[in-house]
């Protein structure tokens, strides 16, 4: 696995404090923040930046041409090294760790340091994860490790605590629109509601966009409505949330849930992240109790947490629709 170097703008100002003291590099970096900003891209920069022999650090650019560049253009770089699931959604296990003692124990091919990247870092099961935690204890000579995660939490305390932890935050809203405008062309409104469903992360938007997402909350809404209705079943909804992607149907559920506890609260049809739906979910929001919305959402919240552990995720989003049908039902 290689992921492309990107320089986004709201990632400039922690690229520069970050190379400014190159001396004071430590030797484990845990880089996190909301999912959708650039973490990763941001670990191939900074590798970049660091093997490149003439590097720009006034414009943070490499100079594309000497052997370290080449080697990196070409994804063949020996002093670089990827960790990241055989496939998505499956574990970081110990081989991978093992594997990467032995590299780290040799002395750089070309470059001063060896980097290594584990992306996301929290895909690690128990035993990598100890495996790792060894050579962050006792780390090798000339290494720089990089742990790339939105979820940090699910790493081990003992890891964390070994790296120095960089916590990207959200780019300010302004500057996220115009990117997702400039950059990727959106038209204003278009990005507004892709930044809002996507919980102010700008790639996150741009995923959405690219899944076609905008068109599915309608199927969403309307399956929420007809369960309330008595005119579908859970069962039938779930597996069609789950050929839609489980994980962006529930984050999807979370903010909807969100807006109606807003809109109830506030007596009017408030929302932050469906302002096109807004008729519709005011509709719904009359006839559900507020405190059960708070249970609901808990329950909703609760639900996406488990995503990408063994749980069976037809069953957790049936559980999530049955008990959205009892409350949609009871008023
Ligand atoms: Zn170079």
């Amino acid at each position: 696995m290689t992921v492309k170097a990107q320089q986004y703008p709201w990632m400039l100002a922690p690229a520069r404090r970050l190379l400014q003291d190159m001396a004071r590099l430590p030797h484990a970096l845990l880089l996190t923040g909301p999912y959708g900003l650039g973490k990763t891209a941001f670990a191939a920069h900074m590798a970049e930046m660091l093997f490149c022999g003439h590097p720009d650090s006034a414009a943070l650019s490499v100079c594309g041409q000497c052997q370290n560049c080449r080697l990196l253009a070409a994804g063949t770089h020996p002093d670089l090294q990827w960790v990241a699931p055989a496939e998505a959604g499956k574990a970081i296990i110990i081989d991978q760790i093992r594997a990467l003692a032995e590299f780290l124990h040799l002395r750089p091919h070309i470059g001063l340091r060896k980097i290594v990247v584990f992306a996301p870092a929290e895909a690690m099961n128990t035993n990598a994860a100890n495996a790792l935690l060894k050579l962050l204890e006792e780390p090798p000579p000339d290494s720089l490790l990089m742990l790339v995660s939105s979820d940090p939490a699910r790493l081990p305390g003992t890891v964390r605590s070994r790296c120095q932890r960089l916590t990207f935050p959200l780019p300010a809203r302004d500057e996220a629109l115009a990117w997702l405008r400039t950059a990727e062309g959106f038209p204003g409104g278009e990005a507004e509601l892709l930044l809002d469903l996507a919980g102010g992360a700008p790639l996150r938007a741009l995923e959405l966009a690219r899944e076609g997402f905008l068109p599915v909350r309608n199927d969403l809404l309307a399956d929420l409505e007809a369960l309330g209705n008595g005119k579908t079943d859970p069962v039938s909804c779930a597996a069609r949330w789950k050929a839609h992607g489980t994980r962006r149907c529930l984050e999807w559920l979370e903010g909807g849930v969100m807006d109606l506890i807003r809109g109830s609260m506030a007596g009017s049809p408030g929302t932050r992240t469906n302002p096109d739906l807004r008729e519709r979910l005011h509709v719904l929001q009359k006839r559900l109790d507020l405190n059960q919305l708070f249970r609901f959402l808990e329950t909703v919240t609760g639900g996406r947490r488990l995503l990408g552990g063994p749980l069976d995720e037809l069953l957790l989003v049936e559980d999530i629709l049955i008990r959205w049908t009892r409350l949609a039902r009871q008023k």
